[in-house]
């Protein structure tokens, strides 16, 4: 992701701003027609989240973390990101997910890169979609090791994790055994999210980074498919041992309200603080763009001490900076926030 370089210069400046678009946002969100607008009141089930339990395990998402940074630096068209992709494929593919590579060729600064998404479907009742996201390549860097615990390992690995548990909810032996979803579900994990030159901005006209989100709206805008997705919940850099994740001002607020308002209530206020942070850009961007809410779950205070962010694209992103802890809230807030979500889309 790239953060807007009003926001770093400017911190007070940035968060009044950002508490401003804020609040446009609010307006801007009661012109989609796909969500209702009527404030969601506390019902008695939402009084009862503290208490609700998922199967998100946090050592198993923690191992996923592991298993890819063992595969060292997996930039997009490296050998190392087939090995990591054949990896979360076998996993998918394990939880009985009907995985596919959607694979295409672009122009990067380092000549022609093939890269290739993966999309793992878990149907429901309606053919309508909710996609949740992370990017799994990692960013090259020819001056150290980046293996990218945190950016692109964390989300990746809970996006797994959180796979498995919805896949395994309507299968025999489960309590919820046939029932399925009422939306169907796409768990993308994006290829070439990072850019290639250093800075998002420095080649391609400020088009090197977001490869897979870029062609993937794209690719349905043509297969007239794109309509159908009605949300997309990306995961960005969530796996920091002192989990922060304030509130993303560019994404949907509707679904900023479902996913913190969840947080909030199932005793997370502290890790989703209610405080505004705008990321600039990232796999969320694409489909914002082209008219699909949107939300980045991301935590870009990654670094030596509060508020930091000196951990980021250096080669200190390693996994002793993770925890099997951090990966497991972010499971259950998100699964936990799926069902007010759904409500919501008509
Ligand atoms: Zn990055």
């Amino acid at each position: 992701m790239r953060l807007r370089i009003a926001d770093c210069g400017l911190r007070i400046a940035g968060l009044l701003i950002a508490a401003f678009l804020f609040a446009c946002a609010d307006g801007a969100g009661s012109s989609k027609p796909s969500v209702e607008n009527t404030p969601v009141l506390k019902t008695d089930a939402e009084k009862e989240d503290k208490t609700k339990k998922t199967a998100f395990d946090g050592e198993r998402a923690f191992n996923h973390v592991k298993a890819q940074v063992e595969f060292g630096p997996h930039p997009a068209g490296s050998p190392a990101i087939e090995k990591t992709r054949e990896y979360i494929v076998r996993e998918l593919k394990g939880y009985g997910l009907k995985t596919t590579l959607d694979e295409f060729a672009e122009n990067t600064p380092r000549g022609k890169i093939k890269f290739k998404n993966v999309i793992a479907e878990l149907p429901g009742e309606s053919p309508d979609v909710v996609i949740i996201a992370s990017h799994y390549d990692t960013k090259p860097f020819k001056e150290f090791t980046f293996v990218g615990a945190n950016d692109g390992g964390s989300s990746t690995g809970a996006l797994l994790e959180i796979a498995r548990v919805m896949a395994a909810e309507s299968q025999p032996g489960n309590q919820d055994a046939g029932r399925k979803r009422k939306f169907t579900y796409w768990f993308v994990f994006f290829d070439g999210e990072e850019a290639f030159c250093h800075e998002w901005s420095e080649c391609l006209n400020g088009n090197d980074h977001t490869y897979g989100s870029r062609y993937m709206v794209e690719r349905l805008k043509k297969e007239k498919q794109l309509g159908s997705v009605k949300a997309m919940i990306l995961l960005d850099m969530i796996g920091d041992r002192d989990l922060t994740v304030p509130r993303e001002g560019g994404s949907s607020q509707w679904l900023v309200e479902a996913i913190w308002g969840t947080a909030g209530r199932l005793g997370h206020a502290k890790e989703f603080p209610d405080r505004p942070f705008e990321v600039g850009d990232d796999d969320h961007m694409p489909f914002l763009r082209a008219g699909v809410p949107a939300v980045d779950v991301i935590d870009f205070e990654y670094g030596s001490s509060p508020g930091e962010n000196d951990y980021w694209h250096t080669k200190e992103d390693t996994l002793d900076k993770i925890s099997p802890r951090s990966l497991k809230i972010i499971g259950d807030v998100i699964l936990l926030s799926l069902p007010r979500i759904e409500t919501q889309i008509r």
